[in-house]
């Protein structure tokens, strides 16, 4: 029997397992066209082979009919037979991909056949008896597109990214990402360091003043120095890019009583709020991922602030404390009767002792229970209210939700989200979109500031080690060097079939 090795070609479901219209199955290798001529069977050459036996055996079944060639890049109708005994599986679709202009840039064959499990454990069987193959580990076919070149590893990340989207902002992110946008970012960013790194090989391998022209080291030190700048600014975005992948952490606090978790639950019913309840031990909710105005946001509530001498409790407000500090966002909640107090010059909001500290330029403030102030006194009160960052509601008669909804949107955008121009297009884009692209950045200006403090001319040798250090480290994040070790933690992280 061969051995998973020799095994090249390999087969998996790419559709999501259980009942659907169409399952996807995808091949790739080296065995992908014998696969072809062992279990696809063209409505084609059923026509050809039927023409041919004019007359003499109109009945010919498709299974008797041979095989022949697929066209690539092109679907056609076709049976799934199995291999053994040739009997029909399932009526489907066929395109063969002739490598290298595939996915993997191998051979790549996609069969669409109905989406039934039975339908798809058959095809599946039936593939593993075509010798050469074996079923795919997670994400193969893109670790094949990455070892082929189709992809860098930015490239590769994006594709994970872009299957993980859930709004609109992480979906045009991943796109771009996924298109190549950083990868040539990256690359320019290398082949700068490797142009600095050549003007100072030709100064150690000729020596400055005889085949090589006066100042060539001045001019790489010039070149160093924007290089590192160029990489000071790729750095200092505020972590916009991995914020906007993983979502921004919005922890909302206050003191007891306000209306918190009434705001995660209201939150929690609208529409757009996705996916994950993390429910607490308490009726409370306590995170949840939602989705406002296309930003994905991660919600937390915290247990009331204040100070306390119940010892329990105390360990909680330390908790809220930490999470809000932690966190990208806060939202403090507070009941507007409360918090509005009269002033001989009109009413003025007071924010409670204990809970001033934790307010920082990314604290917005939601002042809650409007519905239990009188019109007369509410109206100079909401005129009184800071321009941005705040807003007045209701949460039990829903008063003025949709405006703060609106607003937080158009804050946090204002924050996080890329900015568009007049065409639509996207400007701002943050370039690093994951931790793994900063610590190399990091390393690479790290080693240009160690060339600019090597000094001049005597540690010539020394200093363009330096920069084929700074070189390596930009090269790691697309892959070029030096990465075994992180290729099997970011394959892992694929489903099977992808
Ligand atoms: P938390 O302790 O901050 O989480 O506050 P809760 O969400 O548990 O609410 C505390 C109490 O205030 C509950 O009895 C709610 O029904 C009530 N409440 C919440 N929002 C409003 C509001 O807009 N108006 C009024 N009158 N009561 C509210
Ligand atoms: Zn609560």
């Amino acid at each position: 029997p061969l051995s998973d090795a020799q095994r090249r070609t390999i087969y998996a479901l790419s559709t999501p397992p259980g009942k659907s219209g169409v399952a996807v199955i995808r091949v790739s290798g080296p065995e992908t066209l014998g696969v072809w001529q062992r279990i696809v069977r063209t409505t084609r050459a059923a026509r050809i082979s039927q023409d041919k036996g004019k007359g003499k055996d109109v009945n010919r079944s498709v299974t008797k009919t041979p095989s022949i060639l697929p066209q690539p890049w092109k679907m056609e109708r076709c049976h799934i037979i199995d291999p053994h005994t040739s009997e029909i599986l399932d009526d489907a679709l066929a395109v063969f991909f002739r490598g290298p202009r595939s996915f993997t840039t191998e051979d790549v064959l996609e069969l669409h056949v109905h989406g039934g499990r039975a339908v798809v454990g058959a095809v599946l069987t039936a593939l593993a008896r075509v010798p050469g193959c074996r079923p795919a580990s997670p994400g193969e076919f893109t670790r094949r597109a990455y070892e082929g070149g189709r992809l860098d590893l930015t490239q590769v990340e994006g594709l994970r990214d872009l299957v993980d989207a859930d709004t609109e902002s992480q979906r045009r992110a991943a796109l771009r990402v996924a298109g190549g946008e950083a990868r040539s970012q990256f690359h320019a960013l290398r082949e700068d360091i490797i142009g600095c790194l050549a003007l100072i090989e030709a100064l150690i391998d000729f020596g400055e003043g005889e085949d090589i022209e006066e100042g060539v080291f001045d001019q790489a030190r010039q070149q160093a120095q924007r290089l590192r700048d160029r990489i000071q600014s790729i750095l200092s975005d505020n972590r916009r890019g991995e914020i906007m992948r993983t979502g921004i952490r919005l922890v909302i606090f206050g003191p007891p009583n306000v209306g918190k978790s009434s705001l995660l639950n209201f939150l929690a019913q609208r529409e757009a709020a996705i996916v994950t309840h993390v429910p607490g031990t308490t009726r409370d909710i306590l995170e949840l991922s939602l989705d406002i105005g296309g930003l994905p946001i991660l919600v937390a509530d915290t247990a009331g602030l204040r100070e306390s001498p119940d010892e329990v409790e105390q360990i909680g407000i330390e908790r809220a404390r930490k999470a809000v500090q932690a966190a990208d966002a806060s939202l403090l909640v507070l009941s507007l009767s409360d918090a509005v107090s009269a002033t001989p010059s009109g009413p003025r909001l007071h924010i409670p002792a204990e809970i001033a500290p934790l307010v920082t330029p990314n604290t917005f403030i939601l002042l809650n229970k409007m519905d239990l102030l009188p019109t007369s006194v509410l109206m100079p009160t909401l005129t009184a209210l800071p321009q941005h960052g705040c807003w007045a509601v209701s949460l039990a008669s829903q008063t003025g939700t949709g405006e703060f909804v609106a607003g937080l949107a158009t804050e946090l955008q204002d924050r996080y989200n890329l900015i568009q121009d007049a065409e639509g297009e996207d400007t701002n884009v943050p370039l690093i979109t994951h931790a793994r692209h900063r610590v190399h950045l990091e390393s690479a200006l790290e080693f240009l500031d160690a060339f600019l403090d090597t000094p001049a001319p005597e540690d010539i040798v020394l200093g363009a080690e330096e920069l084929r250090y700074a070189a390596q480290a930009v090269g790691k994040i697309s892959g070029l060097v030096d990465v075994e070790d992180v290729l099997d933690a970011i394959f892992n992280q694929f489903c099977i079939g992808k």
